[in-house]
Order: C-alpha cells, then sequence, then structure tokens
C-alpha cells in the first residue's frame, strides 16, 4: 500500500558515521533536503499484494494533508480529532477480509483493500507513504527509521531487490521538510 515507486536513485552525502551495518548517514532525498539514515542501508521493500496491515488503523493528517482531504472526501465523516491533532477515522467495517482484530480498518481502506483516496484520487496523506518507516527529528535533522510495529507485522520488508536507501522520495514527501513537526510517532 505505501512506498510508492516512484523513486529515483538518491544522492549519498558524506557520511557522519559509516554505511555499516548500524550506523547512521546523511541522504540528500531532495536539493538541499537531507535526512539521516538510521536503518540498515542493504533493507530493501516492496509492499505485497493482498496485505493491508497498515491500513487497519486511523492515521495521522498534517496540516497540508488535511486542507488536501477536504477536496477529495467529507472531513466530518472521515476524520477525527484527537489531542489537537487531525486523524484519518478508522471504523467498523461489515466484511472479515482487510480488517484488523477488532474488525475495523481505515476509512478510505475499500472492501476490495485499495485505498479510496490513492485509487480514485491518485493521492494519500503523507503518513500513508512513510511507512513502514518512521521519522523523528533531532538537533533539527529528520531521522528515519525502520518503525518498531513493520518489524513484525509488514510483510514488505526484505522481499525485494529494491533498496529503500535509494528510493527515500518514495517514502518521504517534500513537505516534510516544510512542517514545524514531521514526526511520525503520534497515533489515534
Ligand atoms: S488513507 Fe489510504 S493508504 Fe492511508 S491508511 Fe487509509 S486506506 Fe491506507
Ligand atoms: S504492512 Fe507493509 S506490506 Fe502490508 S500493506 Fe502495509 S506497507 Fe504493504
Amino acid at each position: 500500500m505505501n512506498g510508492d515507486e516512484s523513486g529515483s536513485t538518491k544522492t549519498e552525502l558524506p557520511e557522519t558515521a559509516g554505511p555499516e551495518r548500524g550506523e547512521n548517514r546523511r541522504v540528500e532525498v531532495y536539493p538541499g533536503k537531507e535526512v539521516v539514515v538510521e536503518f540498515d542501508p542493504s533493507l530493501t521493500f516492496e509492499c505485497v499484494d493482498g496485505c493491508t496491515w497498515c491500513c487497519h488503523h486511523g492515521v495521522l493528517l498534517y496540516e497540508e494533508d488535511f486542507f488536501e482531504l477536504a477536496g477529495c472526501a467529507p472531513l466530518a465523516e472521515s476524520t477525527t480529532q484527537v489531542r489537537g491533532e487531525d486523524f484519518v477515522r478508522k471504523e467498523p467495517k461489515e466484511r472479515d477480509e482487510h480488517v484488523g482484530e477488532d474488525g475495523q480498518a481505515c476509512f478510505f481502506l475499500r472492501d476490495d483493500g485499495l485505498c479510496a483516496l490513492h485509487a480514485e484520487h491518485d493521492w494519500k496523506p503523507a503518513r500513508c507513504s512513510v511507512f513502514p518507516l518512521s521519522v523523528t527529528v533531532e538537533n533539527s535533522d529528520i531521522h528515519v527509521s525502520v518503525r518498531e510495529e513493520a518489524h513484525e507485522h509488514c510483510d514488505g520488508l526484505d522481499v525485494s531487490e529494491r533498496r529503500v536507501v535509494d528510493h527515500l522520495d518514495a517514502f518521504l514527501p517534500e513537505l516534510l521538510w516544510d512542517l514545524d513537526n514531521p514526526e511520525t510517532r503520534r497515533r489515534l
């Protein structure tokens, strides 16, 4: 569902530590916009057909996403506010597939397992592109790691030849660099 395949090869900037396993390095994702990579650079990712695990939850909406979503769907039905932040709601679904253990899934996850926003509007919230990665900020630098729960639930890790570090723009929308707080560890 995530990590669009539109990525291109990225410039790896002079390393802060080195490209070896477990060490961090800086990678330029867009001109002048870099991240510190905290995952093994050999990590690969390809979303697996039929898996919708990461769409069984609500999803954080950055402010830009919220306004974009307003052009695609009724906000009153599809979103909720928690602790002052906007999220796409999750809701009970009348089906057995493409739902979490609680029978719920993202408002936009259709019965066929596709995202209605992506399928019908060729757009999805930034947070959906970022998964299975995680964004944190340290000393004004954007750090990128793999989300803890992705190791357990995301079937797309290390099943292809597509190195994540070479396609970071597919996961990290450019708007992240303009946000006051691009951190993704905020949940519904
Ligand atoms: S908005 Fe779409 S991609 Fe994002 S969690 Fe919902 S169904 Fe999945
Ligand atoms: S959990 Fe991983 S493999 Fe499954 S839909 Fe999400 S990104 Fe794709």
